[in-house]
């Protein structure tokens, strides 16, 4: 079942993969399930596969308490942060966990983006944030990233990588080149050193815009 998703996840993660935002098997794509029977359910990337040969057949669809419901292979060690964004984001249907190099220097620097340039705040929410370093894995990253997150489309993850989420997977991919693309300008801004602060109503208008867009009040 639910080969059209998981064929979205595959093709995404193998986009992740021949872009550079992840070496080998790291990083990890799902995809939120409408479901019949009304359970929630995601379908995820395998744990430890090369991209380049997983099939349709290869992705696993879990609950959201990471019983395996369809699939031969261990999910993604990640699950758990996929399935607590979906909880606690009701409008994001798409997660990609993945180790850009822009991104994961700034995040190994442990600094926070502030809103620099105009389509971050639209896109992204804003200033991005840093979660703080946990292991791969476990409860303690999984409660970091879903509080650095906060109602923003991306977030930055201390001595490792970026989570970035969308509406649906074309959404969350162009976030996660968003993040990218920002995070590169911030780095080559902190070279030349010096920062034009955006103008605070700026900030305001285009926030009031990212909100209209994504906010769950919404
Ligand atoms: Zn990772």
């Amino acid at each position: 079942m639910w080969d059209s998703e998981k064929k979205i996840v595959l093709e995404m993660s193998q986009r992740m993969s021949q872009r550079g935002f992840v070496v080998g098997t790291a990083g990890n794509v799902s995809m939120r399930l409408r479901d019949t029977e009304g359970r929630q359910l995601m379908t995820i990337t395998p744990t430890g596969k090369h991209y380049d040969f997983v099939s349709v057949e290869d992705m696993v669809v879990v609950d959201f308490k990471g019983n395996v419901i369809e699939g031969q292979h261990t999910p993604s060690i990640e699950t758990m942060m996929h399935i607590e964004v979906y909880k606690t984001r009701k409008k994001v249907n798409a997660v990609i966990h993945s180790h850009p190099v822009f991104s994961s220097a700034i995040a190994v620097a442990g600094l926070d983006i502030p809103p620099i340039v105009d389509d971050q705040i639209t896109y992204l929410g804003g200033g991005i944030k840093v979660a703080d370093y946990a292991l791969s894995g476990s409860q303690e990253l999984v409660d970091n990233v879903i509080s650095a997150l906060g109602p923003r489309n991306a977030v930055l993850m201390a001595n490792h990588g970026a989570l970035c989420v969308g509406r649906d997977m074309r959404e969350a991919f162009t976030n996660l080149e968003m993040l990218e693309k920002t995070a590169r300008i911030y780095i080559t801004v902190l070279g030349i050193g010096r920062l034009t602060a955006m103008p605070a109503e700026a900030i305001e208008v285009q926030m009031a815009f990212f909100e209209y867009m994504h906010g769950e009040s919404g």
